[in-house]
């Protein structure tokens, strides 16, 4: 095949996902008025140096958002038949994607040219959805309660009825479909993707929404390595400001529709049988409303929590049920529950 997808190979300005960049975003907080000045608690955007949001961060918060934030606080102390499941499923999803399309990787100094590259995958693939084609591992952006979440969308295509179909790939390690609650966390996932892949095809996503939430320079010159890939696919661009003009008129002006039908499809990775394939209800009201409660706890509004009592089983399978704050005061009793500290 033809397409391509272009992976990051990160020059001296590499970020981790989501990280702002800022070389001590905490010193720059606003203090307080008045005589003692006091600085104002940090929210959790701002403690771990986030400008964005993945989905899967709120999906995995959909689980247990105390584990979820174990796990960007301490990933070394996952269990690892957790890691192997993790990598073995990333393999797997690598392998379906070179089915469709080839991997390069190419060279970054910016963080521009890191965003550059998420847009130039996306522009790569607008020509296939309009020729009716299946894409792969396809980039979306987009904005909730003011703020910015990014995310991979496994698989477009069209259905045989002509419906624009997302299909996310599982897969488990056990040899049978999930539980309900691991069903809730796939379907609020990908619930998440027709919300934000819509918004961005209707227009919703202007290019200063992008650079103002990422604080990216449109002014940025791309690279040498970008401006070369952009050109194999087509586009003459000089810098990043170029590149979000591109992404704004392809999404906005190629008449892709918005998605119809959400699945998700389990299967099992020793075998590689399907398990099953559930079909999503999309409820825009419900999506924005949780999306609002877990961001609330992104944005400083209310303490981390952990699971319910009537959820306690999950922590039997827990990386962090020895470390669990949350755990601990549940045990000790109700009066204890009133304010669970935030993990360390
Ligand atoms: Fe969540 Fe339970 Fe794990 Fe604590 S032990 S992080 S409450 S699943």
């Amino acid at each position: 095949s033809e397409l391509l997808r272009l992976l990051e190979e990160a020059g001296d300005d590499a970020l981790q996902p989501g990280h702002s960049g800022k070389p001590n975003s905490s010193s720059d907080l606003p203090l307080e008025s008045g005589k003692m000045k006091r600085k104002r608690a940090q929210t959790p955007l701002e403690k771990y140096d986030l400008n964005y949001l993945c989905v899967t961060d709120l999906s995995t918060q959909s689980w247990c958002e105390q584990q979820m934030v174990y796990g960007r606080e301490l990933p070394q102390q996952q269990a690892p038949e957790t890691v192997v499941l993790l990598n073995t499923g990333k393999s797997i999803h690598l392998a379906r994607e070179l089915e469709v399309h080839d991997v390069v990787k190419v060279h970054t100094t910016s963080k521009e040219d890191s965003w550059a590259i998420k847009i130039l995958n996306l522009l790569s693939v607008i020509p296939v959805l309009q020729a009716g084609g299946c894409v792969r591992e396809l980039p979306v952006f987009g904005i909730i309660e003011d703020v910015f979440l990014m995310g991979i969308i496994d698989e477009l295509c069209y259905s045989a009825k002509g419906e624009l179909e997302l299909r996310e790939l599982k897969t488990r390690g056990r040899p049978f479909m999930p539980s309900g609650a691991q069903k809730k966390k796939d379907y609020f996932q990908v619930c998440l993707y027709k919300y934000i892949f819509d918004a961005m095809v209707q227009g919703q996503l202007k290019p200063d929404v992008i650079t103002s939430h990422i604080h990216l320079r449109p002014e940025q010159p791309l690279g040498s390595h970008i401006r070369e890939h952009a050109q194999k696919v087509g586009f003459t661009v000089t810098c990043f400001g170029d590149l979000l003009e591109l992404m704004y008129l392809n999404m906005t002006l190629s008449d892709i529709p918005s998605i119809d039908c959400l699945k998700i499809e389990y299967s099992h990775q020793e075998s590689n049988t399907l398990l099953g394939t559930e079909v999503v209800q999309f409820e825009e009201e419900k999506v924005r409303e949780r999306a609002q409660y877990y961001l609330a706890y992104w944005k400083g509004r209310r303490e981390v929590q952990g699971v319910e009592i009537e959820e306690a089983w999950k922590c039997q399978s827990c990386s962090y049920s020895e470390i669990c704050d949350w755990r601990r005061k549940r045990a000790e009793g109700p009066e204890q529950r009133s304010g669970p500290k935030k993990s360390k």
